[in-house]
């Protein structure tokens, strides 16, 4: 079968690989469909500490089932599932205090184990047993069943947030993280959502998933805009989801009293974000940090997606073969596309 594989930082091959066989209590599926995450692009430029290379990469999968293990119970052959990637060791202290996203030990598919960049990819005994393999409904596609992965991230994020009725939201960077961040924050009752984005293409995009306001932070100051538009109060909560220290520093001068602030995404690695301490004191700032989310989380996500609450077919502007999974990279660089899905 053809796979992309991670030899090293920016080193993916596309190879004829041997299509692996299902085991006792596996299944094989015929991937339709795999997202491009941010993840899996920062690991393709950077390499990743806990990936054993070569590597088959991809995380955010969906397919169809070809072949069951005779072991394995409630699938058939043809059946159309999404494959949710992390899971849990449940023996480690965080996953005794049920913080699954947190696990010390996940596996997953594409960093740990052969991910979604191939024609064909197993699925394993523990992702079966412990639920993660969910049945598409007839009406949903692969494309959108992919998105079920990015939007478990920002369901859980918004959770930790308590993003909630009347709030004024503010999101810094316009990728699909981002995007998905507007749609949801309107659907948990934000009065008001403000898209912060460099890219001029990327922030047109976002009214579309709901910006009532779009800021250019490289033409306006983005934190004098923001209490401009607040009449002077500011954002009940803020959401850096890009990997600028500048805009982590921003995100706090954004808040209002008692606000919360969310780093959401990471930084390049050693760099230091500089923070006015004297503005957390005295406005009583939250600082949260957020990755990652459980499996309740994700199916909750997959059901906002099956009932079309989140328009999940909007995210994916491009749909490539899995040869031009370089080109999809650049693409999401440049912030031409919002969400890259791969088709091997
Ligand atoms: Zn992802
Ligand atoms: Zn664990």
């Amino acid at each position: 079968m053809k796979a992309a594989l991670l030899y090293g930082p920016e080193d993916l091959r596309i190879e004829d690989v041997k299509t692996p066989v299902c085991k006792k209590e596996e299944v094989l599926i015929r991937v339709h469909g795999v997202g491009l995450c941010g993840s899996d692009i920062r690991t393709i430029i950077h390499g990743h500490h806990r990936l054993e290379y070569p590597q088959i990469l991809g995380h955010e999968i969906a397919g169809e089932i070809v072949e069951i293990g005779e072991g394995v119970k409630g699938f058939s052959p043809g059946e159309r599932v999404y494959v949710s990637p992390l899971v849990p060791c449940y023996e480690c202290p965080a996953c005794k205090r049920g913080w699954l996203g947190q696990c010390e030990n996940l596996t997953v598919p594409g960093t740990t184990i052969p991910g979604g960049f191939a024609e064909y990819m197993i699925v394993t005994e523990d992702i079966i047993k412990k639920g993660q393999v969910i049945k598409m409904p007839h009406d949903m596609s692969y494309e959108e069943a992919v998105m079920t992965e990015p939007l478990s991230s920002v369901f859980s994020c918004q959770e930790y947030a308590n993003v909630t009725l009347g709030d004024t939201v503010v999101v810094i960077g316009m990728g699909p993280i981002g995007c998905l961040q507007l749609e949801l924050a309107k659907l948990r009752g934000a009065k008001r959502v403000i898209a912060v984005e460099p890219s001029r293409i990327r922030l047109e995009k976002a009214r579309e998933f709901g910006a009532d306001f779009i800021i250019d932070p490289f033409e306006v100051d983005p934190v004098k805009r923001v209490r401009e538009i607040t009449g002077g109060w500011g954002a009940e909560v803020v959401i850096s989801a890009n990997p600028s220290t500048k805009a982590q520093g921003q995100a706090i001068k954004m808040a209002c009293k008692r606000g919360k602030v969310v780093f959401f995404g990471g930084v390049p690695k050693g760099e230091m974000t500089l923070i006015d301490s004297n503005f957390v004191h005295y406005e009583q700032i939250t600082i949260l940090g957020h990755f990652g989310y459980d499996h309740m989380q994700n199916a909750r996500s997959f059901d906002l997606i099956a009932d079309k609450k989140i328009k999940a077919d909007r995210y994916v502007t491009h749909v490539l073969p899995l040869e031009d999974a370089m080109k999809g990279v650049e693409m999401a660089k440049s912030g031409e596309a919002i969400k890259v899905v791969l088709k091997p």
